[in-house]
């Protein structure tokens, strides 16, 4: 368990950011150290591979912007293409957008109508899953391009919100549960 022991070495909690009442996780020390960084990605990595250890997936998609930093080590580490999925206005080419519901407000995401091709199947990368609605919202964009999320895997699920059932029927992991 070297990815979990990573986690609960090196993520840490920090209270009432970016709200009061909000407990943030913080994995930015677990970024700045090389075997913990090292241990998660494969241990990410792992949720695209199959029985025998080979590589299921077609390409590696990571949400904007902590995403980006796991997803495109996972990519490399597969030998796949990393695509991104963006914030409102950032893609500069064809896009699929879909906005959701935040707390208070909305959000919206985008993706290339070409990140992905139709039939491919897709790892979905984040590092946290709250409630749900970056990870529901980035398997809608990946199935208007045809593609299909063969799996999604996040560093930390927050069990105490409703982000698995948010999903849907997804094969999903999480290195840790808090
Ligand atoms: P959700 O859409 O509510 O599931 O929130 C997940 C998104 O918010 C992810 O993209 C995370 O990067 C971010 N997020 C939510 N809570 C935290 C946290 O405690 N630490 C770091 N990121 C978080």
């Amino acid at each position: 368990q070297p990815a979990a022991e990573a986690i609960e070495r090196l993520v840490r909690d920090i209270p009432d950011f970016p709200q009061p009442g909000i407990v943030f996780k913080d994995i930015t020390p677990l970024l700045a150290d090389p075997d913990g960084f090292g241990a998660v990605v494969d241990g990410l990595a792992a949720a695209g591979r199959g029985p025998a250890g080979e590589v299921v997936v077609d390409k590696v998609v990571g949400m904007e912007a902590r995403g980006f930093i796991l997803a495109a080590p996972v990519a490399l580490a597969l030998g796949v293409g990393f695509v991104p999925v963006r914030k409102a206005g950032k893609l500069p080419g064809e896009i699929h957008s879909v906005s959701y519901e935040l707390e208070y407000g909305e959000a919206v995401l985008e993706l290339h109508r070409d990140g992905v091709a139709p039939g491919d199947r897709v790892l979905v990368v984040d590092d946290v899953l709250a409630t749900g609605g970056t990870a529901r919202a980035t398997r809608e964009l990946v199935e208007r391009c045809g593609a299909t999320v063969a799996a999604m895997t996040v560093l930390i699920e927050l069990t105490f919100l409703p982000g698995r059932s948010a999903i849907g029927d997804l094969p999903f992991t999480a290195l840790a549960q808090v």
